[in-house]
């Protein structure tokens, strides 16, 4: 994210800047000639933003689909700029922005009232999938983690993954018993799922976490718990920021650890299969 007081153009500011903040900007507008009149507008240059639609899936750019905003030299304005995916001409974005333009150069300042959708990098589907019902819950973290609220991220991450951990223990129970694990660790997740206390039922899971799961040799749940026991108080809003990135990172990574390994599983059992059965 660029900061606050350097020039940027409008592509990276419609792409990477959050709303509520002014940006200074290089390429504001530009002349427009059309066939009556000529005239200075607002620049509305392709950006290449997330698509969320089946056939993308991905990074695609997005052409403004608005017509031209005329915008004076030294004129102040409120602009609505609507996008759309030049891949699957399906997903579209749309921002609300002031605009104010500098006496000459074509430069001038923009800030986001707001954008839908909202701000944001995308977060994992597998992720996502993961912590279920509480979808919205964990992306009002995310927004305030993109706007800098450290402690609304970290409160909201916490109140998932409180209300979600019996998911998220079952598929780990899941992966342990794809591997094959001791009885007595199954029995330890089983009670770890009904144990109501969440403190209680981390401190029975922990122990249990195959090291398929690991994160560069650390149980990722002992991680992720370490950092919600740690909590808010006394701590700065900058510390909490930080926190909650943390547990949204790792807890992305877990989530990609357990569909990977049930993959991995799956399909080694296919090919058993195949090699057992060959007709
Ligand atoms: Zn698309």
């Amino acid at each position: 994210m660029p900061d606050e007081k350097e020039t940027i153009s409008i592509t990276e500011f419609l792409e990477t800047c959050p709303p509520s903040q002014a940006f200074l900007i290089s390429d504001l507008t530009q002349w427009l000639s059309l066939s009556t009149r000529s005239f200075q507008a607002v620049n509305t240059p392709p950006l290449q933003l997330h698509c969320t639609h089946e056939q993308c899936n991905g990074t695609r750019f997005f052409r403004c689909i608005s017509g031209a905003t005329a915008l004076d030299s030294g004129e102040s304005k409120d602009i609505f700029l609507n996008y759309r995916c030049a891949n699957c001409l399906t997903t579209t974005k749309s921002f609300a922005l002031k605009a104010i333009a500098d006496e000459k150069n074509h430069s001038g300042a923009l800030q986001k009232y707001g954008e839908y959708p909202p701000y944001g990098p995308p977060t994992s589907p597998k992720l996502m999938k993961l912590i279920g019902p509480d979808r919205e819950l964990f992306l009002k973290g995310r927004r305030c983690e993109n706007q800098g609220l450290g402690v609304g991220a970290f409160v909201y991450y916490r109140r998932v993954i409180e209300n979600q951990k019996n998911r998220i223990l079952s598929e780990i129970k899941k992966v342990l018993e794809t591997l094959k694990a001791p009885d007595t660790a199954i029995e330890a997740i089983n009670n770890a799922i009904n144990e109501t206390q969440f403190s209680k039922s981390m401190d029975i899971a922990e122990p249990t976490i195959p090291e398929a799961l690991f994160i560069n040799g650390h149980n990722p749940l002992k991680l992720v718990y370490r950092a919600l026991s740690d909590g808010i108080h006394n701590h700065s809003d900058e510390h909490c920021l930080g926190q909650a990135s943390s547990i949204r990172i790792v807890l992305g990574e877990l989530a990609d650890r357990l569909a990977q390994s049930l993959k991995d599983e799956a399909e080694l059992t296919h090919a058993l299969n195949r090699l057992l059965n060959p007709n």
